[in-house]
């Protein structure tokens, strides 16, 4: 099934999502689902608290279904190393029509548990590197916006706030 993607101001897109302890066939089902609406938003990752779920669980497919083996789902991610740095435009399916330019690792390493509950480390470089670390941000409460500076944050929420007047949000 295709959820509604959450748009930021939702407050579960700022508060800590929970461990996730059952590995069983809803989880399953809340993969596959989570896919179906990631890529019928046009994304290329996606965060559980994204679709109002505030569990630890994302999904990612960098190549966007060019490459079966390039899905990946992490359930209870965190980053375990990373390195170098690179500036690229940034955007998130809960704050359409922005991006932003963001400065991350270029390279990183993501430990996390797959569907069976099994431990996975991840690798990735450039844009999946970008997708790993703004998952798993997602997961802690944080959005892209907190890497910008003060300056742009503000007026990209004022921007939202008159477009929530207007009903456009
Ligand atoms: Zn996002």
């Amino acid at each position: 099934m295709i959820y509604p993607i959450v748009k930021y101001g939702a407050p579960v897109l700022e508060k800590p999502s929970a461990t996730i302890t059952e590995f069983d066939d809803e989880l399953q089902q809340l993969a596959d689902d989570m896919f179906e609406s990631m890529y019928a938003a046009h994304g290329v990752g996606l965060a559980a608290p994204q679709i109002g779920i505030s569990k630890r669980m994302a999904v990612i497919d960098v190549t966007f279904k060019e490459d079966p083996d390039a899905k990946i789902v992490l359930v209870n991610p965190e980053i375990i190393h990373v390195e170098g740095r690179i500036t690229s435009n940034e955007g998130c399916l809960s704050l359409p029509e922005f991006r932003e330019k963001v400065t991350r690792a270029r390279r990183v390493t993501a430990r996390a548990q797959n569907l069976k509950g099994e431990t996975i480390e991840v690798t990735g470089e450039e844009l999946l590197a970008r997708a790993l670390l703004h998952e798993t941000d997602h997961l802690n409460g944080k959005l892209y916006i907190s890497h910008i500076s003060a300056l742009k944050r503000d007026m990209l929420k004022r921007k939202i706030r008159k477009m929530v007047k207007a009903g456009e949000w």
